[in-house]
Order: structure tokens, then sequence, then C-alpha cells
């Protein structure tokens, strides 16, 4: 069993390893009461992850293993602090009022927040508790997890769709791309809003092909209220250094603004509203 620790302020892009070094494996955690949890830090001021203003609480586990992540050190829960749900729920009270008057609320990342889908559900039902517009950023992958209970808990839902080809979804993540498709499906079929996000990976994900096909899937879906095109950037790169990792992109560079027009027209073209 980990020893509780604190709940971290800070940014995402802050190293942290090592921090619950007798944490289960991320793909055999069997904490099924979500009291205790595993976490990276949290931000109190993002505009970018939901509307208004939000605090992101960015949680550890991840069965992805994207070659460009750019938060490594959120894949394995022993790199996690261990934390009770009323250390977090307590944390969330303080920033309720703030959140609550500008019309934000609480935005729960990782990692993979389904990996520990009982506590980010308190968390979330806490949040609403609060009065809090509440929204997770999930690849999906785990989307098989989502009850009805959990859903009902979520405005939002961030989802990454980081490739429209199997093939290229595979060699980006190491995973399959199915479970996303499944659990996007799912969303629209309950009209669950939606932000789709892609990361444009020049040389990985930047094909015309593998765009238009995340576009043609994504068009028809009337609860997807945006498709956020977000930039490949190397801020993540020294965590793979630091966490001794082989970092596949190590030379790859952020898309060029043309190269970014293109993709966010093509969604557009397709019936995507895009940004
Ligand atoms: S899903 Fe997110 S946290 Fe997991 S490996 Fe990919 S980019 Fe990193």
């Amino acid at each position: 069993m980990s020893q509780l620790g604190t709940l971290e302020s800070g940014s995402r892009h802050d190293l942290h390893v090592g921090m619950s070094p007798d944490a289960p494996d991320e793909d055999h955690l069997s904490e099924e009461e979500g009291l205790f949890g595993y976490a990276h830090s949290y931000e109190t001021s993002s505009r970018y992850d939901g509307p208004g203003l939000r605090i992101v609480l960015f949680l550890s586990g991840c069965l992805l293993r994207c070659t460009y992540c750019h938060n490594p050190d959120t894949w394995h829960l022993k790199d996690g602090t261990y934390v009770s749900i009323e250390q977090v729920i307590k944390r969330l009270a303080d920033f309720a009022p703030a959140l609550r008057s500008l019309g934000g609320g609480l935005t729960i990342s990782g990692g993979e927040p389904m990996v520990q889908l009982p506590f980010t559900r308190r968390i979330l039902a806490a949040a609403k508790d609060m009065g809090l517009h509440t929204a997770i950023e999930t690849s999906g992958f785990l989307g098989d997890r989502a009850d009805e209970r959990f859903l009902s808990v979520l405005d939002l839902v961030l989802l990454d769709i980081k490739s429209g080809d199997p093939d290229t979804y595979k060699r980006a993540t190491s995973r399959d791309l199915a479970p996303t498709l499944r659990f996007a499906e799912r969303l629209a079929a309950t009209n669950k809003p939606v932000w789709i996000r892609f990361t444009l990976v020049p040389g990985l994900t930047d094909d015309p092909d593998n765009v238009e096909k995340i576009a043609k899937f994504v068009a028809p879906m009337k609860n997807v209220e945006w498709v956020e095109v977000q930039p490949f950037h190397q801020l993540g790169s020294f965590k793979w250094k630091a966490m001794g990792l082989e970092y596949k992109e190590a030379n790859t560079t952020s898309p060029t603004p043309e190269l970014r027009k293109r993709v966010i027209e093509q969604f557009q073209a397709a019936g995507c509203r895009a940004r």
C-alpha cells in the first residue's frame, strides 16, 4: 500500500517520477471503491481544456504509449502521488466559487482518467455537487469501462482521436483504434457533448488520408461541438530523456502554420466545426 502524499499544484510540464514505488501496475489496478488514487498534479487556470476557466487534474496511469507523448511521467501509477478522495475534494472546494463565477469547471486529464475510473467518477460527482461543469480528456481506449453512472456526471468529453487509419493509430500509440471509435459512437448515440482533439504530428499523423478518415467519421456526429487540431511540440522531450526512454520523435518539428491550416480546412471541408 502506497503512503498518502500531498496533491501538488504545478504544470503538466513538470516531471514527476517515483512518487509511489509500491503502486500496482496500471493494467492491474483493482481499486473498486475509488476512495484513493494516484495523481500527477493539477493546474488552476487553464483556458484550453473545456469552456471557461478550468482546474485541470492530471491523473496517473495510461495504457497507450504515444510516440509523441509529452507526459510519459503519467503512464505509471507508481510515478503518481497517492492521494485520498477527501484531499482532492477539499482542494476542489477551495477553487469552486471562483470557477463557478467565471463559468468554468473541472477537467480530469492524465494519463488516462478511465484507468482509475471509480476515483475519477467520485471526483466528477463531487464537482457536480459543487455546481461545476465537468469534463475528461481521454483517448477513449477504455471507453467500454464508462458505464451510465460515470457518463451521468460528465458534461463534456475531450476525445483524442489520434489517427483515423488503424495502422497509423497503432504506430502512434501501440494500441488499436477500434475502442476509441466505439466510444465515440456511444457518445454520439446519447448526444453527449464532445470536443474531438487531434494532435498533428508531421510525418506521423499528417497524411491527408489519415485526416480524412477522422473527418468523415466525425462530421455526421451532431454532438461534436469542435474538432481541435493541436500542434505537436517538444515541451515534453526532456521527460523522455530524464526517464531513459527511447524518444522516436526527437527530430520531429512542430507543424508549420500552413500545414495546420491545411488540416483545419480539411476538417471544415468535411463539415466539421474545426479550429
Ligand atoms: S494517451 Fe495521452 S498520456 Fe497516454 S501515451 Fe498518449 S499522449 Fe501520453
